[in-house]
């Protein structure tokens, strides 16, 4: 039973030497068997071109002038992505600060774009994704990554606390997923990185609203990444474990930045840079296939 297969009919038609060929009568079936050899060869492993697959794309990275933002921004800009990044400018530093990286992002030969622009404010959000696009020529990628935290004991919180974090590091992220989606759902390509955290995953005393605002991001990376798979747009989070040398951490005592420490299993806290590099990764083609993950980037912190 399982040797007897049904050959394709078939029909004699006379050569150029006069001989009787076979030809099939089923041409669309020797088309289906090349497509086949074809895909076959495709599996093999092949080069990324351009392994980024950044050059001249325009990316948004919101709360880009300090920590965890401009390392993003400057590494993105490195591969040849033209940045567009807002800020909250609560201040005459925050300016400055946004004005540095403006100058380290030109020294990369890139194009960029920038302002103060709240991402809690739909309407600035909506406004400032259009500037980037008419200023930059696009709107490839977002990753959202301005966020805030205001750790108090949920018994004591005031209602200011709980809505500044979740109205930045969620609705923010929200408003600017809905302005970018009409642009990338046109061309039919688009990145998205969401900022978490690992405690969007797990708890600590003091984060009720932090936590909160993190775990529902990564229910927002992953209803994006359905809503918006069809139309080639990947969405994924990066959940990073404390990291040194920014302004948030720069509030955490010190003892528990000791603790995490020694809960990871590489023994050590993150740099800006290592959220930056898996952000870049998620961005490349060599993730296109990957969509609705959260990528913990903790030193194993979390295991
Ligand atoms: P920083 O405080 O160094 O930077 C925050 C950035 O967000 C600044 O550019 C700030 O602008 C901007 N920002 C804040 N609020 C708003 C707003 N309402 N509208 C626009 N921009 C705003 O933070 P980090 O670099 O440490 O954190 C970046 C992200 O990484 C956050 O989402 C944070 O939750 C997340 N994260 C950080 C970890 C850490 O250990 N640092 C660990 C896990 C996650 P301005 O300077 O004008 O205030």
């Amino acid at each position: 039973m399982g040797d007897q297969h049904e050959s394709p009919p078939t029909s004699r038609q006379e050569g150029p030497n006069g001989r009787e060929i076979m030809t099939s009568l089923d041409d669309g079936m020797e088309r289906a068997v090349e497509a086949l050899i074809d895909e076959v060869t495709e599996t093999q492993p092949q080069a990324f071109p351009d392994p980024s697959g950044l050059r001249g794309r325009v990316a948004i990275v919101t709360g880009g002038s300090s920590g965890i933002g401009r390392a993003i921004a400057l590494e993105l800009a490195r591969c040849g992505a033209h940045i567009g990044f807002c800020f909250l400018d609560d201040g005459g530093p925050s300016r400055r600060a946004a004005q540095t990286v403006a100058g380290e992002l030109r020294q990369a030969e890139v194009r960029t774009y920038f302002r103060a622009c709240d991402v809690r404010e739909s309407r600035d959000v909506r406004a400032f994704v259009a500037e980037v696009h008419s200023e930059l020529g696009g709107i490839h990628i977002l990753v959202n990554n301005a966020g805030i935290g205001r750790d108090r004991a949920l018994w004591r919180m005031e209602d200011h606390e709980w809505e500044a974090v979740v109205r930045t590091n969620l609705d923010g992220a929200f408003f600017f997923t809905r302005a970018v989606a009409p642009f990338m759902r046109a061309q039919e390509y688009g990145k998205i990185v969401n900022i978490t955290s690992v405690h969007g995953i797990r708890v600590e005393f003091g984060l009720a609203n932090y936590a909160a605002s993190k775990a529902g991001l990564i229910g927002l990376t992953r209803s994006a990444a359905v809503e918006l798979g069809s139309k080639n747009i990947n969405v994924n989070a990066v959940a990073p474990g404390y990291i040194r040398t920014t302004r948030l951490t720069a509030g955490v005592p010190p003892e528990i930045l000791d603790q995490a420490r020694e809960e990871s299993a590489l023994g050590r806290l993150g740099d800006p840079q290592d959220v930056a590099g898996a952000v870049l990764f998620l961005v490349s083609e060599a993730a296109r296939h990957i969509t609705g993950a959260v990528l913990p980037v903790d030193g194993g912190y979390l295991l």
